[in-house]
């Protein structure tokens, strides 16, 4: 078989022992590769790259396009990026895959039958790092969804569910609340999943859906999720399965991918030989399965878990009278090594992975909609000391001319004005929303839109945004907001 070159990465910390334990242990399951390292994190942060990486290490991903990676410490203090954020948008990683897996009754675990796979959408969201500060009072994060990244996720779910032969797909998102952003999500789904009708498929609320899979995974198989909510399931699963440090991950792209521990670089553990190697050793797994490299990936993995069996364990996953001997990392390594060829037997079933099963697709096409598109109104944020809602409200409507009605003003999302008193805290960020009289006779433009704007500037009342308020065919392209 032709070596495949991948880029590694050795990291900081724990890094380096463990990638180069993992490395001990694919190599003696067959695995084929040309490894190309490349230097990413601590040391690049400290030569005065931002993101910790530089020129020559982007030139071999986009060389080899598959990353094995081990953890890097992210330096304190302001002016330094994320590294995997940076990766993952550059190489547009959009889906984070992350089995968690019991290995009952080898490791503690409240769940013996837990067997799930996290997929997270890993772009979008909170994640895409918008954020302003609106007023002195006020901050705000913008939570990004679109059309395109939130069907990929999904449709990418699903083919997962049927490369991997996996029988149900269930959604978390919170559109009873985020009508519009999750609710392009949960929508999606939906229509994405009638295209999948042998694979089952449900929908839960977050919070309570979250509830329950920590309370009964073994309900649970593929989980579709975005961002936010999926990177804390994701930890809590990892945990529950037993050890964060077992847990590993995929990054996965339409033409990369990257393959990592879910754990950090655990800096009070480095150069002490005591990590458990075995999270970026199953990240390293799904990497073969990534590759093609099916036979490898098994035998490692079959070996990993006979190793597991035979109660020979690391530190954190020690337990006196249950595992039979204690070992360090790079001995651990040797002993998965040595047992290449070999399966679990007794506590746990051996894996499989089929010859020849095509890895599920990452490349969607999409198609853009067009759809009819009116203004209807506009929403002016204010940076106001917190007066009272009827004297602004009084001055916003001597502004605005025949064509604009002022709807309500709104404080921290709720309606102040018209309306009862309420006990909510007031700041000093206002939004007006203004909507077009039908009855004017002249059809909305953004022209008066801005008219107004400036009228309210020259008026003294800061003007912090102005928002467009559309609709799309039938429906606003705008949430209500509460108590309108
Ligand atoms: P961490 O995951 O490094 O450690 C959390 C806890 O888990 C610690 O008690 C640690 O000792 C333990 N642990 C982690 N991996 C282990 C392993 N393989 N074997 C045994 N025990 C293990 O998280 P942290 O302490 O919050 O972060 C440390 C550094 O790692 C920070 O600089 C952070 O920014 C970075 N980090 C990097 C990545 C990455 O590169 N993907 C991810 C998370 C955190």
């Amino acid at each position: 078989m032709a070596r495949t070159p991948i880029t590694v990465a050795f990291g900081d910390g724990i890094g380096p022992e463990i990638m180069s334990a993992t490395l001990t242990m694919i190599e003696a399951a067959g695995a084929q590769l040309e490894m190309e390292t490349i230097e990413i994190g601590q040391k690049l942060y400290e030569a005065g790259y931002p993101s910790g990486i530089d020129e020559r290490a982007w030139e071999s991903l986009h060389r080899t396009r598959v990353f094995l990676k081990a953890p890097i410490t992210t330096p304190q203090g302001g002016g330094y990026k994320s590294l995997n954020v940076t990766i993952r948008k550059a190489l547009g990683l959009y889906a984070n895959i992350r089995p968690a897996v019991a290995y009952h009754p080898v490791i503690e675990t409240l769940h013996p039958g837990m067997d799930i796979v996290i997929i997270r959408e890993n772009e979008e969201d909170l994640y895409a790092g918008i954020e302003y500060r609106q007023s002195i009072d006020q901050y705000e994060a913008i939570k990004l969804a679109t059309h395109p990244g939130s069907e990929r996720i999904v449709r990418f779910a699903f083919e997962y569910a049927q490369a991997y032969g996996r029988k149900k797909v269930t959604c978390f998102t919170k559109d009873n609340i985020l009508k519009m952003t999750d609710g392009l999500f949960h929508r999606l789904f939906e229509e994405v999943a009638a295209e999948y009708p042998a694979i089952q498929k449900e929908h839960w609320i977050v919070d309570i859906g979250s509830a329950k899979l920590a309370f009964r995974p073994q309900e649970f198989d593929v989980v579709v999720i975005p961002n936010l909510y999926g990177d804390i399931l994701s930890d809590i699963m990892a945990q529950l399965a037993g050890s964060v440090g077992l847990a590993g991950s995929a990054n996965i792209g339409a033409s990369y991918a990257m393959f990592e521990a879910v754990h950090g670089s655990a800096p009070r553990r480095a150069g002490q030989d005591v990590a458990n190697p075995s999270g970026l050793f199953l990240a390293a797994v799904q990497m073969l399965v990534y590759l093609g490299q099916t036979e490898a990936a098994e035998r490692a993995h079959n070996a990993w878990l006979r190793t597991l069996e035979e109660g020979i364990h690391t530190r954190d996953i020690f337990r006196e009278g249950k595992s039979r001997k204690l070992v360090g990392t790079q001995e651990f390594a040797r002993e998965v090594a040595r047992r290449m060829g070999q399966e679990p037997q007794s506590l746990l079933r051996p894996v499989r992975y089929p010859q020849g099963v095509p890895r599920p697709r990452a490349d969607f096409p999409y198609l853009r909609k067009e759809q009819p598109k009116e203004l209807v109104g506009i929403d002016l944020f204010l940076e106001n000391s917190p007066t009272s809602p009827e004297s602004l409200a009084e001055r916003l409507q001597s502004l605005a001319g025949p064509e604009l009605s002022l709807q309500c003003v709104a404080n921290r999302g709720l309606v102040v004005w018209p309306t009862r008193q309420t006990q909510a805290l007031r700041v000093d960020n206002y939004q007006a929303r203004f909507l077009w009289r039908a009855s004017c006779g002249t059809p909305p433009t953004q022209e008066k839109g801005l008219e107004l704007a400036r009228k309210c500037m020259e008026a003294g009342l800061g003007i912090v945004r102005v928002q467009w308020l559309y609709r799309y065919g039938n429906e606003p392209g705008y949430s209500q907001l509460q108590g309108e």
